[in-house]
């Protein structure tokens, strides 16, 4: 009987690859699942081509990479890096890099620093309105103590019964304006875009329709995203709606910008959109993921 050899990995190509997830986040952030229930679920679902990018840290990269390739499933090294750009927070996805390179360990180290501080702050302010105990409480829902968001206090205070879900803990409590939203001091984007290209990957801007920037600061941020050598937008996302997706379809063309796919699934009980449970991209679009197929981890066979 003859058995079918399996096909060296130099002969894989991302070129045909549609159903790619460049974005999520594990336990290592503000996820509920581990890199390597990621992983299985991504393959359940019939990704094809798996990142995790977790906020501001790359220490489940190993343990993603090893998993994926386990489950035969191809990887691309992630991360979302938050940024302070004019007065607002904008998240830059790095993918394809080095995640044992120096600097870019190093500048994220630095990015996640001021997080206890910022959320004994919160936690103060949230106790000014009466909720008290919140940073102990957010900090049982941490599974990376360099790492307490804000996602942490909304399912606190969702757990105490202050309100029914997480979106609703962001709106009364957490968002500018809000008793428990601190100022911050995010990454530059020159350092957050540098850090990433140095590493050997290409960066991304997240979600843009979230941002609520005027069309000029929109052009600023972009432009200047270009000019620090970044090279891509995230076009389909779960972050995104169909409208959405539509107008930064224009974008990417409008700018010559590569386009990033990405569920941004956190929770199977907050999310909503699964892993590689989103809209493909418009053929239209050239896919970040083709700037990056020596990046690709590849299994031994598929
Ligand atoms: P942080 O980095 O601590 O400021 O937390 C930011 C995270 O909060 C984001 O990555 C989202 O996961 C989450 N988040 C932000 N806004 C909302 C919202 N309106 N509803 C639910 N989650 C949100
Ligand atoms: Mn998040
Ligand atoms: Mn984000
Ligand atoms: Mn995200």
């Amino acid at each position: 009987m003859n058995t079918p050899l399996p096909i060296p990995s130099r002969a894989h190509t991302v070129s045909v690859v549609s159903n790619a997830d460049l974005h999520c986040h594990s336990t290592l952030s503000d996820g509920t699942l581990t890199p390597e229930a990621l992983a299985q679920r991504a393959v359940a679902n019939g990704v094809a081509l798996w990142a995790l990018t977790d906020h501001d840290e790359v220490g489940g990269q190993q343990r993603a990479l090893d998993a994926a390739l386990a489950l035969g499933l191809p990887y691309l090294t992630g991360v979302e890096i938050s940024v302070s750009f004019a007065g607002r927070v904008v998240h830059i996805v790095g993918l394809g890099f080095d995640h044992h390179n120096t600097a870019l360990i190093e500048g994220l180290h630095a990015t996640r620093g001021g997080r206890e501080q910022r959320a004994r702050d919160m936690a103060a302010g949230l106790a000014q309105v009466g909720i008290h105990g919140t940073f102990e409480g957010a900090l049982t829902f941490v599974g990376n103590p360099e790492l307490i968001s804000r996602t942490h206090f909304a399912r606190f205070l969702v757990e105490a019964g202050h309100c029914h879900d997480v979106n609703e803990v962001f709106r009364r409590y957490l968002t500018e304006g809000k008793p428990g939203y601190v100022e911050h001091r995010w990454a530059r984007l020159g350092d957050a875009v540098r850090w990433i290209r140095e590493a050997g990957g290409a960066a991304v801007i997240a979600h843009p329709a979230r941002y609520a920037f005027t069309p000029t600061e929109e052009y600023a941020l972009i432009t200047e995203f270009m000019a620090h050598g970044g090279q891509g937008i995230e076009v389909v996302t779960g972050s995104h709606s169909a409208a959405e997706a539509v107008k930064y379809a224009q974008t990417a063309l409008e700018f010559d910008l590569f386009a990033s796919r990405g569920s941004d699934f956190h929770s199977p009980e907050e999310s909503r959109v699964d892993l590689g449970r989103l809209d493909g991209l418009s053929g239209r679009l050239k896919p970040i993921w083709q700037v990056l197929e020596h990046r690709v981890h590849w299994p031994a066979c598929v």
